[in-house]
């Protein structure tokens, strides 16, 4: 590589008439008429016009640029041209070419999109998939949100850590669960840091996060789950089911904010209407959901689990994003504090956009004896639970936290339809690769 990269794209402006830049990317498009060749070049932050006239660029490298084919990797060092009639109002007189490696034809994808291709042929070529505009936007949202969800939580005085991924026991019950083989034992993949973030909760830390994967053998093919997926965990001591839908609400609505400001020109790429919500998000109870359920012609009795048709009548009613609170004990995990006035609801909650859930939460028992209660009267073993119930014994204050599945966030903020839009390389019932 005989130079380094001076400028992006979206960083030359027509200003800069005259000076002399470097750019590097991928040739998105050449067109050659005769004595003048056009190249798109494409780099991570937009495209360039290349327009190279053979009386101004000389024999030689006129010649080297039109060997040039879609998808190989160049640098160009070249003279910005104000020009009001090319895109963005410059374009690029090439000076110099260097030809960093070229591509193999025919792609297996095209990058530049003049051939639509479905999503299973562009998830067994994610790599080149990536190269599109459109595609690459969501994961700029995506890392916009993480990056955004940190700050928030490191405001409001969380620690972020990591606990087992390999882990000897269930969370919730003895389903949805990978088995590994673990030496002469047997191990599981974790499918939430459930367990683990409620014991550093005895340890004094007071308020974390974590931000990690967690793994769920689940069999249905869905748009919206995955069998690996990535969740944002919190756990926070002396606090109650409310402090933590507070904490939620901030996470999610800076979100918003920070992708509406800082990533319009990705907004712009994918073509969606972005709204911010409001600051404070709805909240009705599960008996409020399932009367507007029932409203609509949906049946459920009280007791049950939302089905995927009350969810979608909810959803149609509520809009955007809203909290659904108080829910039956008896639908939710052991861990959940009942009510003090009626234990057959709990102090639980789910944030819902529409009809997806993208987060579930609630105040977590810290009693030993009630959770030991709770374990049996879920069918449970307590004695598979030796270690979590331990840190009950000595200590363990009041607390209260969520899990927000960030592949679904990322959805929302980007408005697709499919989880799998969201994620690098997704992992579901039928893919394993790449
Ligand atoms: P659902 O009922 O939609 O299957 P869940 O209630 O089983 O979800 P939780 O165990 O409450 O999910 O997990 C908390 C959050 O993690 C969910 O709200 C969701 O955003 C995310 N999540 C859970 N399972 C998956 C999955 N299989 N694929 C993608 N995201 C998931
Ligand atoms: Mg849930």
């Amino acid at each position: 590589m005989k130079w380094r990269r001076t400028h992006y794209s979206a960083e030359i402006k027509p200003e800069m008439d005259g000076q002399e830049v470097v750019i590097m990317g991928w040739v998105h498009s050449i067109r050659a008429l005769g004595k003048i060749i056009f190249v798109i070049l494409r780099d991570r932050e937009g495209t360039v016009q290349i327009v190279a006239p053979k009386q101004k660029v000389g024999e030689e490298l006129f010649k080297q640029i039109k060997k040039l084919g879609a998808e190989d990797v160049v640098a160009i060092k070249g003279k910005v041209i104000a020009n009001e009639k090319a895109p963005n109002g410059f374009e690029i007189l090439p000076l110099e070419l260097e030809v960093l490696n070229t591509a193999q034809r025919p792609l297996p994808l095209d990058p530049a999109e003049k051939v639509p291709a479905e999503l299973d042929t562009r998830l067994e070529n994610r790599f080149l998939d990536l190269r599109r505009p459109k595609v690459q936007a969501v994961f700029k949202i995506r890392s916009e949100m993480l990056k955004s969800v940190r700050n928030t939580l490191y405001n409001e005085g969380f620690i972020e850590v990591n606990t087992p991924k390999l882990v000897a026991s269930c969370t919730e019950g003895g389903t949805e669960l990978f088995p590994i083989s673990y030496f002469e034992k047997e191990a599981f993949l974790g499918q939430s840091p459930q367990l683990y973030k409620q014991m550093l909760m005895a340890s004094g830390l007071d308020r974390v996060f974590e931000i990690a994967p967690i793994f769920r053998a689940e069999e249905h093919n869905t748009r919206r789950h995955l069998n690996e997926a990535t969740s944002i965990d919190i756990e926070m001591a002396f606090a109650d089911d409310k402090d933590a839908m507070d904490i939620l609400e901030k996470v999610v609505y800076n979100a918003f904010l920070d992708v509406y400001e800082n990533r319009k020109r990705e907004i712009d790429v994918l073509g969606i209407e972005f709204e911010l919500p409001s600051k404070k998000f709805d909240r009705i109870t599960y008996d409020e959901a399932i009367d507007i359920a029932n409203a609509k012609g949906v049946e459920i009795s009280w007791g049950e689990d939302l089905s995927r048709e009350a969810e979608k009548a909810i959803g149609e009613e509520m809009g955007g994003l809203y909290f659904i609170t108080d829910w039956p004990s008896e639908i939710r995990p052991f861990y959940t504090m009942p009510r003090e006035d009626n234990p057959n609801i709990c102090k639980a909650f789910d944030l819902m956009y529409k009809d997806l859930e993208i987060s579930s939460g609630a105040q977590r028992i810290h009693l030993y004896d009630l959770l030991v209660e709770n374990i049996k009267k879920k069918g449970l073993n307590p004695d598979g639970f030796t270690y979590y119930l331990e840190a009950f014994k000595y200590g363990m204050p009041p607390h209260a936290g969520w899990g927000l599945g960030a592949d679904r966030f990322t959805m929302i903020l980007t408005q697709q339809e499919n989880i799998r839009e969201c994620v690098l390389f997704p992992r579901d019932r039928q893919r394993l690769t790449p």
